[in-house]
């Protein structure tokens, strides 16, 4: 088995390390944004050094895809506005396609002649304790790891991040919440390779806790926690999900059983037609709902769309819809909220529990509330010491339910304002007249993505 998996690693490195003439025209790119960025400084009396961090600092990074991230380094004694205007600034004049970023911490986003780059400004500190802002400590974790990454780890690294890829973990972005790269990095400097790593990896369960450093650290509640080496406050793998860690530690074990190539490049879905998904699903009653996509970037939406869907699940259990299962989708236009409920129709009327009778106060507050009430049906009565009534359902339908309800549920800055007009309920038979073939295909045929 290990040698079939290093015939397999070299290929995969073969296809993702770049080559002298790949590292030629990024370095040569690298530059002319670093020059093309100091003009710029020098030309408005901006107090800014500039680094380059991330991977294409490290050598660490994939070369079919890559992003240069400049930092512009400011002193603590620029105030924060002054920092981002600044900062802001020379993204905007220098990159092409931009776009403004605002998740944790404002950034300009776009292309420099054809790269993907990231333009950040940061303050400069020495220590992690210093930190200002959520960026500053990246500088940091580049210098940490050129110190004490290997030059034979670099590839590695590389293998490592094209597995998680494969898998579809990596990326610590809300999208993913998978494992960031600078994460990667330092597992392999934990574990040394990439073989060793997913030997360990095997036997991993949640609440795992890794560190380079010794001494005592902060708990965290997370199902990986590796503590930052240069910050021991700090967990680096906060982003990662559980369905993630999960997804991980099995596809680790899957590998070590049986490595395959699918792993690092795994194969499309390819769509079952519409018939074969309408009969997969005959048995089960699917109810949607549909949403305009709100123009945001992923890293604000991903985070409300699962708001959302919390939101509307629990909606749904409160008015007795138990929900067996539950996905979501966004493509161009809209966010699609999918939910498996045990039933969508429920029975008219139903037996409403009330207090013990010998509460006395609880129980007059419950007689007075349905003796004559519109809903009751039976009056309350009392059976093993405990008062009861029948009454008719607020909802006997999740259609009506959700139609109804949604607008008053809280599910996310924007997506709070786009339901106050701009959503529609889709029944089970309308879910597939959506072009929703791919998903459908991935929900029902429980393939992973190796697997495939
Ligand atoms: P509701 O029908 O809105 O659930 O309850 C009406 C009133 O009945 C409540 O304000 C409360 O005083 C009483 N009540 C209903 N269910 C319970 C219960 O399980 N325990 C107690 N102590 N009081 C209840």
């Amino acid at each position: 088995m290990i040698r079939d998996s290093e015939k397999i690693e070299k290929q995969v490195l073969q296809q993702i390390t770049p080559t002298k003439k790949d590292r030629e025209t990024l370095e040569k790119t690298i530059k002319e944004l670093k020059d093309k960025v100091t003009e710029e400084i020098e030309k408005n009396d901006i107090p800014a050094s500039i680094e380059l961090v991330g991977s294409t600092a490290k050598d660490t990074y994939l070369t079919n895809s890559l992003d240069i991230d400049l930092f512009l380094i400011f002193p603590a004694s620029i105030s924060r506005e002054h920092l981002q205007e600044m900062g802001l600034s020379i993204g905007q004049y220098i990159l092409e396609k931009k776009e403004e970023c605002f998740a944790e911490h404002p950034y300009i986003r776009g292309y420099f002649k054809g790269y993907k780059t990231e333009i950040v400004p940061c303050y400069k500190i020495e220590s992690a304790s210093q930190k200002l802002s959520a960026v500053d400590r990246t500088p940091l974790h580049t210098k940490y790891v050129k110190e004490h990454l290997a030059e034979k780890q670099k590839n590695e690294v590389r293998l490592f991040k094209q597995f998680l890829k494969g898998i579809d973990c990596y990326g610590a972005e809300a999208e993913v919440e998978g494992f960031s790269g600078y994460l990667c990095e330092i597992l392999v400097l934990k574990y040394g390779s990439f073989q060793n790593l997913l030997l360990h990896v095997q036997h991993w369960h949640y609440g795992k806790q890794l560190s380079l450093n010794t001494g005592t650290f902060p708990r965290f509640d997370t199902p990986l926690i590796f503590i930052d080496p240069v910050d021991n406050e700090r967990n680096v793998s906060s982003a990662l999900s559980k369905e993630k860690f999960n997804l991980f530690v099995k596809a680790c074990k899957e590998y070590i059983k049986k490595p395959r190539i699918t792993f690092f490049f795994p194969n499309k879905i390819k769509p079952w037609p519409l018939d074969k998904i309408r009969n997969e699903t005959k048995t089960r009653e699917f109810i949607g709902v549909k949403i305009k996509k709100p123009d945001i970037i992923a890293e604000n939406l991903y985070p409300q769309v699962r708001k959302a869907m919390r939101s509307v699940i629990d909606l749904c259990v409160k008015y007795d819809f138990p929900i067996m299962d539950s996905f979501f989708h966004i493509n161009d236009n809209s966010i699609y909220i999918i939910l498996l409920p045990e039933k969508s129709k429920l029975s008219k009327t139903m037996f409403h529990m009330g207090p013990p009778v010998d509460l006395k106060s609880n129980a007059d507050d419950f007689i007075k509330k349905w003796v004559n009430n519109p809903r009751t049906i039976k009056k309350p009565f009392e059976k093993d010491k405990r008062l009861y009534a029948e009454i008719e359902r607020e909802y006997v339908e999740i259609k009506k339910l959700l139609k109804e309800q949604i607008k008053n549920l809280s599910l996310g800055k924007h997506i709070d304002l786009i339901v106050q007009k701009d959503f529609t309920i889709l029944e089970h038979q309308d879910l597939f007249k959506e072009n929703l073939c791919t998903l459908w295909t991935g929900y029902l045929d429980k393939k992973m993505p190796w697997e495939r």
